[in-house]
């Protein structure tokens, strides 16, 4: 997507935007959709900056800030891209809408396709979490289980067109959720006062977010609302499925798949993403850098965050939060550096350890029992 920036330069003020109220429709603008009857919403907020002090303490670090995209509808920041993605297909008379997901991408697609009165088809991964098969069931869409990986369920979906008649909501098979996403970037700069961050850690799967980002930085620049500085942005990939961290490594421009891709963090595996180039060409242009973490950190800071901060992060949102920990550790980023983690999910949506102290209130209580926990 293309826009006349200038033109939206001298029509648009930055406190304007402000003035519009939260949400990723203040960027209109900025957005695809012409006709603002197309747009579908679900009460879509401006996602809060949640700082982490006591994970920045324990290091001497200045606090790194969570941006918690888990407020979103559908509990993940996929209700941007796809909230956009729907809203599009309906401007262009799409009724019929179909994509392979890991979970989040599906429960979105299905709650905005619900609301836009489509139908809805969505194929995950038989592993896929237990939640995220019944929200998109149950939010309307047609959802199966298929005994393969995310890359086995989009071809499904590529080789169904032409009989079903659907459009492919696949990632980067249309431009448009990426715009959806962008809206992350611009609400952060907004947020920070339009000053960049130093670095940004981003959890990394198709990468729709980090593309996204990066051209809305450079938007901003072209309408004079930020310089050239940017943030340095990391893709943070679990060890078990790393394609972008090998790709980085070995300086090649796009990624081999990753085989035998596990990881605790789902959304997150993505053993071959189409927009591997875009994703790389962006961290190597920003002076980022990709890292892989392994699933017991991410669980581990998970634990350590929820107990200590206050945050229940998801998977992904931790892997950021160890990625962050690990670069630290590594003289990767430094102890001043003003760092955002993308939570990108509520952590309500996962498996949670089990908490078994039962109390009974017919026997006398041991308070001292109670005080040792
Ligand atoms: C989709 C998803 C990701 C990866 O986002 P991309 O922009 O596709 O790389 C990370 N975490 C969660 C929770 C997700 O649902």
């Amino acid at each position: 997507m293309r826009y006349d920036l200038d033109g939206v330069a001298a029509s648009l003020s930055k406190g304007e935007v402000i003035a519009r109220g939260a949400g990723m429709w203040a960027w209109r603008e900025m957005l695809p959709v012409t006709q603002t009857g197309n747009v579908v919403s679900l009460g879509e907020v401006a996602t809060p900056l949640v700082p982490l002090p006591r994970l920045g303490a324990r290091h001497g670090a200045a606090a790194p800030v969570a941006k918690d995209e888990g407020r979103l509808p559908t509990g993940s920041f996929k209700a941007r891209g796809l909230g956009m993605a729907v809203s599009m297909a309906r401007e262009l008379g799409i009724t019929r809408i179909a994509m392979p997901t890991n979970g989040n991408a599906g429960a979105a697609l299905a709650a905005y396709g619900a609301a836009a009165g489509m139908e809805t088809y969505v194929f995950c991964p038989e592993d896929t979490p237990e939640v995220n098969v019944r929200e998109i069931a149950l939010q309307g869409a047609k959802v199966w289980r298929v005994n393969g990986l995310i890359g086995d369920c989009g071809k499904i979906v590529g080789e169904g067109k032409e009989h079903m008649g659907w459009f492919d909501m696949s990632t980067l098979k249309e431009p448009y959720r990426i715009e959806g996403k962008k809206t992350m970037g611009l609400e952060l700069l907004a947020q920070l006062g339009w000053e960049v961050p130093d670095v940004i850690f981003y959890p990394t799967g198709g990468g729709t977010g980090l593309i996204g980002m990066w051209k809305a930085f450079a938007e901003l620049e072209a309408m004079g609302w930020i310089g050239s500085e940017r943030p340095r942005m990391v893709a943070v990939q679990a060890s078990g499925c790393a394609p972008m961290v090998r790709a980085w490594e070995k300086g090649e421009r796009t990624a081999e798949p990753w085989k035998d891709a596990h990881t605790v963090a789902a959304g997150i595996r993505v053993p071959g993403a189409v927009g591997d180039f875009l994703i790389l060409d962006a961290v190597r242009e920003s002076g980022g850098f990709a890292i892989a973490v392994d699933d017991a950190d991410i669980m581990a800071m998970r634990d350590r965050v929820a107990t200590e901060d206050g945050l229940l992060l998801c998977p992904e949102g931790a892997a950021t939060a160890a990625a962050w920990e690990q670069s630290l550790a590594e003289g990767r980023i430094a102890k001043d550096d003003r760092c955002i983690l993308f939570n990108c999910a509520t952590g309500l949506k996962y498996p949670m350890p089990p908490a078994e102290r039962a109390l009974d209130r017919h026997k006398p209580i041991d308070w001292d029992d109670i005080a040792a926990g």
